[in-house]
């Protein structure tokens, strides 16, 4: 489990205008997913792929906080750069439905008023994040789904996409073989979460998260997963902190993964670091529930804890940046 601890923490108690002007005392994490993810079976040129897109996606989010912006449009940013990357299982890059559509889920929420919004099996929205964006701020309410959340994107002119955007060969060939063996498969077929994800905390102190997907290959009947549910597979609370999972969605939800860590650490007085353990490696390996988050707390303290193989991610802290994939 990668543990960064905020060397800068005690920076969110001085003032910005005082802080020295090389401080960093923002953090951002971000991840593409977990699973089955092994260095054996990684070609070069896979893995300089995701590495460059996960530097982009962080790039894009720190350039945002490096002069002062929120952490909402930080994680909004990273999550539209990762699902405009067809590596991996969100917006463009979506898995296919039984019926060989892409109906995707996503949800974004904010720690210092624990505002929320969340689009459940949507199809053809180009930038899924957005439109749960649009949801917290531009609705009365905090989860749309399907034909509904579709109008709703219409109404305010989110941009949408034909379904050849978001066709790709290889997520094609993983459809045909789940549906050859009637199976509903977590993205690859060699067990990877591909969904992507956010969590930052901004030189003001706040603190948001953002996750989003396409589900499950071959998945049936509007599942929807963990991913837009507010507790489970998102969750920001600048009292506590932001989290964004990813791995075998109805593990998560019966678990209530990010809402538990944050229990942990209001309820209990846990670090963050202490609460990630509990809740990933102990109580999620005990259900069998299988993947990983990404996770900061109110002083900049990151965490990214998987119990599979390896975990997409990347994060910002302390003036450094770092891209990781497997164990
Ligand atoms: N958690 C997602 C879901 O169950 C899958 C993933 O993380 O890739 O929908």
């Amino acid at each position: 489990m990668d543990f960064i601890s905020n060397a800068e923490a005690t920076e969110c108690i001085i003032p910005i205008y005082l802080r020295p002007m090389n401080s960093t005392p923002f953090t951002l994490a971000i991840h593409g997913g977990a699973g089955t993810i092994l260095q054996s079976t990684m070609t070069a040129e896979k893995e300089q792929a995701y590495t460059s897109a996960l530097h982009a996606a962080l790039q894009s989010g720190t350039r945002l906080l490096e002069s002062g912006g929120t952490a909402l449009d930080a994680v909004t940013a990273a999550v539209e750069s990762l699902e405009n990357c067809p590596l991996f299982n969100a917006g463009k890059g979506s898995v296919f439905t039984h019926d060989g559509r892409h109906e995707m889920d996503a949800s974004i929420m904010t720690g210092h008023n624990l505002a929320s919004g969340s689009v459940a099996g949507v199809t053809g929205i180009r930038n899924p994040i957005r439109l749960a964006r649009a949801v917290m701020e531009q609705s009365e309410h905090v989860l749309l789904a399907g034909k509904g959340a579709e109008s709703f994107a219409r109404s305010i002119l989110v941009p949408f996409e034909e379904e050849a955007y978001f066709h790709d060969a290889f997520r094609h060939a993983q459809w045909q073989q789940a549906l050859l063996d009637d199976k509903v498969v977590l993205d690859h077929t060699e067990k990877k979460f591909g969904t992507v994800g956010a969590v930052a905390r901004d030189v003001h102190g706040h603190l948001a998260a953002a996750t989003s997907t396409g589900g499950m290959t071959n998945k049936k009947w509007g599942r929807i997963g963990d991913s837009p549910i507010v507790g489970a597979g998102t969750y920001a609370n600048d009292a506590t902190c932001a989290i964004s999972c990813t791995g075998h969605g109805e593990f998560f939800i019966q678990s209530v993964v990010a809402y538990d860590i944050s229990c942990l650490m209001e309820y209990k007085g846990l670090t963050l670091q202490e609460a990630c353990e509990e809740v990933v490696m102990k109580k999620l390996v005990e259900r069998g529930g299988e993947g990983g988050l990404i996770a900061v707390d109110g002083r900049g303290n990151v965490c990214l804890p998987f119990n599979s193989d390896g975990m997409y991610r990347a994060w910002h802290a302390g003036n450094q940046s770092h891209v990781a994939i497997y164990k």
